[in-house]
């Protein structure tokens, strides 16, 4: 199957500082692989600048000024975490503009499915606020493009970066078109994502958190997926599905505490490849988020593009050997939404 990837050059120019984990390097460690022939079967999807117009679909007008009004400054930090350079602003809206732009390409056929390599990542900025090293929010901004431009009614997203992705779910809270699945590390930055934080009104039951000790590593996170977000996401039957791809639950990662490996995030891809080939014709979009160990991003990139060629699609996802994990509360919280 052809994949399509976006890659760019401006993102490389976004320059967070000597010492900040999300740095240019981890795009250059990606390179990598697809230097190495990753995704041999692959749409390159030039990367552009989405509009002020497109951004604001999820964020405050005040916000994306904010945001360009870094482009005169040399440096300016939103928050401790959250720098920008004078470069910043252009990669943060390529990043948005090549994530849409792989979209169109899964959505018209030239693509089976994607994965946009892109930084600053985008799952913890909220509609008025840059935070947690993410400007905008670029999988919330995918799903709002896949609704305004393509007309579709329904989106999954499904974030297992390992922390919570507090901007995307606070951008569809309220709104039942989007389902939003995240597991994560718990209690852990951002703070939320608590199993009772289901959505609001209209939006209430598609919003599912999978908050996880630190330690899971691929045996519960095959299991928890298997038994709570493949039955949801089917049952859903999403016309899209989007993936805020972080790999810092990798057991390497220096950020985070958890346990996956490689072969985990395989599984997880390959569960979700196939539930998008059973609902929505394959179409299935990943966009980096976080993940800061160099060799731990080389090693899950190419065992999820390695998934994507559909090699694989066919065999059996099961968990590894392991102590199973305490799903009690986000079942019983998917099982009164959903007949699971
Ligand atoms: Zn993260």
């Amino acid at each position: 199957m052809r994949t399509g990837i976006v890659t760019d050059e401006s993102f490389l120019a976004h320059d967070t500082g000597e010492r900040h984990p999300e740095r240019a390097d981890r795009l250059r460690a990606i390179g990598q692989v697809l230097d190495s022939g990753a995704a041999v079967d692959r749409l390159v999807v030039p990367a552009r600048a989405a509009t002020a117009a497109e951004i604001a679909r999820v964020h405050a007008v005040e916000h994306v000024e904010r945001v360009a009004a870094t482009a005169r400054l040399s440096r300016f930090a939103f928050d401790a975490d959250t720098p920008a350079c004078a470069r910043s602003f252009e990669a943060a809206r390529r990043a948005v503009g090549g994530l849409l732009a792989l979209v169109d390409a899964v959505m018209d056929g030239r693509a089976a499915n994607g994965f946009a390599f892109v930084r600053p990542p985008g799952h913890h900025a909220e509609r008025d606020r840059a935070m947690g090293f993410c400007l905008f929010n670029n999988v919330a901004l995918a799903a709002a493009h896949l609704r305004a431009v393509h007309g579709l009614e329904r989106v999954l997203i499904v974030d297992w970066d390992v922390h919570h992705g507090n901007g995307t779910q606070h951008a569809f809270y309220r709104d039942p078109s989007v389902l939003f699945v995240s597991s994560h590390q718990y209690p852990f930055y951002p703070g939320t994502g608590s199993a009772i934080e289901v959505g609001r009104g209209e939006g209430e039951g598609f919003t599912l958190n999978l908050p996880f000790p630190a330690g899971y590593g691929d045996a519960q996170y095959v299991e928890a997926f298997l038994r709570i977000v493949e039955p949801v996401a089917r049952q859903f039957a999403p016309q899209f599905i989007l993936v805020s791809a972080g790999f810092d639950a990798h057991r390497r990662d220096p950020l985070a505490g958890m346990e996956v490996t490689e072969q985990g995030f395989a599984s997880l891809a390959r569960l979700l490849l196939r539930t998008a080939r059973e609902v929505c014709g394959g179409r299935l979009v990943a966009v980096l988020e976080g993940g800061y160990d160099l060799e731990a991003l080389r090693r899950s990139v190419a065992a999820v593009l390695g998934e994507m060629s559909g090699a694989h699609l066919d065999q059996p996802v099961s968990p590894p050997p392991g102590e199973k994990p305490d799903l009690q509360q986000p079942l019983e919280i998917a099982k009164h939404y959903w007949r699971i």
